[in-house]
């Protein structure tokens, strides 16, 4: 019996082993997952400082200014951003500052240099009145000291990264990022770029799956094309379960006599733990143990590895790396097509989708149609025999932002 694709996904999360971190500097922990979290040890902001290039004032001096009546006040001082001042402005005097200049003891807001006037000599002229607070960024405003800047399994966007910056960390427990053996499997495979012979074709599975593995935030290895031998996948298994701590194979995972990937698998020491999935494109996807080690033996044709990867090598990555959101994320659109699943197995069909979420074909679904692969931008779950009519709602798998 094929197993569902749900059931298939939560057995092989339920083996992976929590995330380990390591530390790393900001720069380093660009667009990885934190492992742990960060609390701020500061305060941020870490003083109260103006919002604005103006005037520190006492707001109860300015209660009453106005275009017609502006209040003179004397400016006592200058402190320009990083400086700081001793003296506590008193009655009747106004410090010049600028944008995140420290405000001054004694004074409570700021008034905005464009509310102001020059005055002779060392002396401004207020022309409209502040509330006791305006135009100032209070101490811990933004972050209190001891507050969580991140939590465990956060993606590390350049937004929490800045924020981590400001608050003055400078390295992060990152989540370990895997090492990912790609392996094709296929006698009729050669590297594009090689003169074919009638009966060959290129081999294209491991570049796109290792962009994928990329985009996942592991660690591709691109290894040796492995014909349909016996001895030679053995040794192609055996080296990579060594090197990494997962591998990731294209082929060779149906039931010809020359699919040799499970067999040679559990030949070198793998334990299979599932072998087929009930979707389309995809089904003999199959899954093993090895020690610590993970093997998804990922169908041959281009389409097959592509979309069975996305739905459950994908989230094994992500959750290896302790991050929360693991599965594809998924908008919803309207068709502006009909679309049809006639066959009797769930098919991810391929689709293009726009930004006001119109969501089309993207052409031919057979599992060999690369075209339609390259066209697409994201997949729509569509269950046996279901045909969809024109304006039917539907959710979209998506991968690509465009
Ligand atoms: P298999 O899963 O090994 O039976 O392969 C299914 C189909 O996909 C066959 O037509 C293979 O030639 C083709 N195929 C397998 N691996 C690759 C690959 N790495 N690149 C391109 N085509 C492949
Ligand atoms: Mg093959």
């Amino acid at each position: 019996m094929d197993l569902q694709l749900e059931e298939a996904l939560e057995r092989l999360c339920s083996v992976i082993p929590p995330a380990s971190g390591e530390e790393v500097s900001l720069a380093a922990a660009a667009g990885r997952i934190a492992a742990r979290q960060v609390l701020s040890p500061i305060d941020l902001q870490p003083f109260d400082n103006s919002a604005m290039d103006g005037y520190a004032v006492r707001a109860a001096d300015v209660g009453s200014a106005s275009l017609e009546r502006p209040v003179q006040l004397r400016v006592a001082a200058r402190t320009p951003a990083g400086e700081v001042l001793a003296q506590t402005i008193r009655n009747g005097e106004c410090v010049r500052l600028f944008t995140g200049s420290v405000l001054p003891s004694g004074a409570d807001a700021v008034v905005m240099q464009e509310d102001t006037r020059p005055a002779m000599p060392d002396a401004v002229l207020v022309l409209n009145p502040v509330l006791p607070g305006e135009n100032i960024r209070r101490r811990g405003e933004d972050v209190a000291c001891g507050a969580a800047l991140c939590e465990a399994g956060d993606r590390l966007t350049a937004g929490r990264l800045s924020l981590l910056g400001a608050a003055g960390v400078s390295r992060v427990m990152a989540a370990r990022r895997p090492t990912v053996a790609v392996i094709a499997t296929g006698s009729e495979l050669r590297e594009p770029g090689d003169v074919l012979a009638r009966g060959q074709i290129y081999e294209s599975n491991r570049l796109g799956l290792a962009v994928l593995i990329e985009q996942a935030g592991a660690l591709p290895r691109i290894l040796p094309i492995v014909p349909d031998h016996l001895a030679a996948t053995q040794t192609a298994l055996a080296a990579a379960l060594k090197a990494c701590d997962v591998v990731v194979t294209s082929g060779g995972v149906s039931v010809g006599e020359l699919d040799l990937v499970k067999r040679a698998f559990e030949d070198v020491g793998g334990r299979l733990e599932f072998w087929r999935v009930a979707i389309k494109p995809g089904r003999p996807f199959t899954f093993g143990r090895f020690e610590k080690k993970l093997l998804f033996g990922l169908p041959g044709n281009p389409v097959s590895s592509l979309v069975t990867f996305q739905l459950l090598v994908r989230p094994a990555l992500l959750r290896f790396q302790g991050a929360r959101q693991i599965s594809l994320p998924s908008y919803p659109g309207r068709l502006t097509e009909a679309l049809a699943n006639d066959g009797g197995r769930r098919h991810f069909m391929r689709v293009r989708t726009d930004a006001e979420g119109s969501v089309r074909s993207a052409g031919a679904q057979a599992s060999h149609i690369l075209s339609s692969m390259a066209a697409a931008n994201g997949l729509v779950d569509m269950p046996p025999h279901t045909s969809l009519p024109v304006g039917a709602a539907v959710r979209v798998l998506r991968w690509d932002p465009d």
